[in-house]
């Protein structure tokens, strides 16, 4: 060690001190495969407060965008919209199918999908919209419902950042014919690898049961319906351990308190950075009819060197800041894989000049005022317009 410390963390995974003793329980329980005790309570929490038909835990977000691909039966030849700006989960579980995403711009206020130019990327062989709710806030699910509804497709909302958010009063995850959350260590409810598929498709459920089991009806033997379980249709491993599953229910139990932290920090940033929005930052936009559960604090910048400049200053100070995404339509899997169903300029615009400050719960007021005096001073002190490659 060179003495080098990096003091203010981008993320520190919050536990809420009741993990360990529900894991002892489900150990104790001697039921540890999926489909236990604190899965069903995981579950059942997730449909009342989603208001879904149902609500599946699954290994990660991305099993949950997979196993809907499997429940749509998209194959070779069809065709998903879905925006560049994202993780490559959103693509992935459906090229795993053999299918292809088409990438569409988004807005430049949320840099969610753009939904205006949805229809026009529409063709025969499209099969779903794969929203992704950025930042926890909402994309515009009542337009893209419509479009949905005209050409017959399928909405899968990507909502691994939105637990706890709300569009036009309702819970993210309803709008959609499957929603697909995240419980990763670096979202605001998490058990290090977890994840649901919230299904708004009654007569879809049972089928993903059996998927989920790996092609087999063995929830139909739990619940006494069949005296032997068999192999019925595709399916994967796609059931949450109940030891992660007694994690997360120590987490879900406090999800209300998590998300008033995480806000009480959000606001803060967002306060103190009105300041920067005459020329320096954008700050988040968050449309009036959403709420959102302040997954990440984000600001964009003049310009890609003026971003990368900030980051490192950042470092300086001790403060890890990130970016995110790199565009999928440019990435090698992107080009190999999908094709563009629009021009994505506010993709190539937002994610050059985006910046993503640590936000965690347990920050105080010194460290809050820490990242928030070491970006403005360096954004205030900063000479513009910046040449680009001058660093
Ligand atoms: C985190 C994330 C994922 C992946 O979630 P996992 O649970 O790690 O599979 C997918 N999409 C988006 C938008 C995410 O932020």
């Amino acid at each position: 060690m060179d003495g080098f410390h990096l003091d203010i963390p981008f993320n520190r995974p919050y536990t809420t001190g009741r993990e360990l003793r529900y894991i002892q329980e489900a150990v104790d329980g001697l039921q540890l495969s999926g489909n236990g005790p604190f899965g069903e309570r995981c579950e059942d929490w997730l449909q009342q407060r989603t208001q879904v038909h149902r609500a599946m835990l699954t290994p990660s977000c991305t099993a949950a965008l997979e196993l809907a691909a499997l429940l749509l039966d998209v194959g070779p030849g069809d065709e998903i919209i879905m925006p560049s700006f994202t993780f490559p989960s959103t693509a992935t579980a459906f090229v795993l199918r053999g299918a292809t995403p088409v990438f569409v711009d988004i807005r430049e206020d949320t840099l969610n999908i753009d939904e205006r130019l949805v229809e026009g990327a529409v063709t025969e062989r499209t099969r779903a919209v794969v929203p992704v709710h950025y930042a926890g806030v909402s994309a515009e699910l009542d337009a893209l419902r419509a479009i949905a509804d005209r050409h017959g497709l399928a909405v899968v909302e990507d909502a691994a950042q939105a637990l706890a958010s709300t569009y036009h009063g309702r819970p993210v995850g309803r709008d959609g014919d499957y929603a697909a959350i995240s419980f990763h260590e670096t979202k605001n409810v998490m058990c290090g690898e977890g994840g649901a598929l919230l299904l708004n498709v009654e007569e879809a459920a049972p089928r993903a049961e059996i998927i989920r089991e790996k092609g087999t009806d063995r929830a139909r033997l739990f619940r006494g319906e069949v005296d032997k379980y068999t192999w019925r249709d595709l399916g994967s491993s796609f059931l949450l351990s109940e030891v992660n599953a007694a994690f997360l229910w120590a987490q879900l139990e406090q999800a209300d308190e998590i998300t008033a932290e995480r806000l009480r920090i959000w606001q803060a940033y967002d306060a103190v950075f009105a300041d920067l929005e005459d020329g320096l930052a954008r700050r988040p936009v968050v449309p009036e009819h959403c709420t959102h559960n302040a997954h990440m604090y984000y600001l964009l910048l003049a310009d890609g060197p003026t971003r990368d400049w900030l980051i490192q200053e950042l470092r300086r100070e001790g403060i890890v800041a990130l970016f995110h995404f790199l565009p999928l339509h440019t990435s090698d899997a992107g080009l190999r894989f999908g094709r563009a169903g629009s021009e994505l300029t506010v993709t190539s615009w937002a994610s050059e000049r985006v910046v993503r400050l640590p936000l965690w719960i347990g920050m105080g007021e010194d460290e809050i005022g820490r990242v928030v005096r070491a970006v403005t001073k360096a954004l205030t002190s900063r000479e513009r317009p910046i040449e680009v490659g001058a660093r």
